[in-house]
């Protein structure tokens, strides 16, 4: 570092971009700069995760716990998580090992150029999917699901994992049931949020170069059955349907 910072002197840079540049982004040598349609995506994130944080809140407090907000990161080439590496085509993920919410906005560019109808509900759905994690997190079912990983076959883990997945969109449910009043969906929205999300993540993850981590899984379930546990967690409005594990029929 010190070395480092003595060269750009040399060559006449300021010694403090460099620090800034490797704190701020580990993975790109200058600080990075947002465009302005970044910047409005990366508004309506947080307006987003605001809104998760006001619902988890009171819930959570409903159940006599304290919510501890998950933390925002955003990307557009490639971001390094205590989860490993992730390519600008891993798309969204939560990090359970560091709390993060890893936002690509590239994917979210992805998701409005293709399907623009949907647009800001499609965007808000994989925000509060990924949001369903770090509640699954907090309230221990993802340290359940690892213990599965370590004692299971590959093949056996995976429908828990499907498990996994569809609790997070029946999370997603009970954040929009909270939400609807504040004009983030209208009805027909829904299917094809879904549909966007579940097309977007297929394609991207096929493109995947080797030697990602893939965060959020693979196994996501059919359009099917996100649509339907997401409408259940919607209908809820809070944890009372939400166990997908102890269910036969997903
Ligand atoms: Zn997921």
């Amino acid at each position: 570092m010190l070395l480092l910072m003595l060269v750009v002197a040399l060559l006449g840079g300021n010694p403090g971009d460099v620090l800034e540049g490797i704190q701020g982004s580990p993975e790109s040598q200058a600080p990075y700069v947002e465009t302005a349609e970044e910047q409005e995506l990366a508004e309506f994130v947080s307006v987003v995760l605001a809104d998760t944080e006001m619902v988890w809140t009171e819930i959570f407090g409903e159940m006599g716990e304290v919510y501890a907000e998950p933390t925002l990161v955003l990307f557009s080439d490639s971001v390094s998580s205590a989860c490993g590496v992730a390519g600008s085509s891993t798309g969204p993920f939560y990090c359970p090992a560091d709390n993060n919410l890893y936002i690509d906005l590239s994917f979210f560019r992805a998701l409005r150029d293709r399907f623009q109808a949907p647009g800001d509900f499609a965007m808000a759905y994989v925000v509060a999917h990924e949001v369903g994690h770090h509640v699954q997190t907090e309230l221990g079912v993802t340290a359940r699901l690892e213990e599965l990983r370590q004692q299971l076959g590959e093949q056996e883990y995976n429908q828990y994992s499907v498990r996994f997945e569809l609790q997070a969109d029946y999370l997603a449910g009970v954040w929009a049931s909270h939400a609807q009043g504040r004009g983030l969906l209208e009805e027909g929205d829904l299917e094809e949020a879904l549909t966007a999300a579940n097309a977007i993540g297929d394609d991207r993850l096929q493109r995947e170069a080797q030697g990602y981590v893939v965060p959020d899984s693979f196994t996501h379930g059919t359009s099917e059955q996100r649509m339907r546990w997401f409408k259940k967690g919607f209908a809820a409005g809070n944890l009372d349907d939400w166990d997908t594990f102890g269910v036969s029929d997903l």
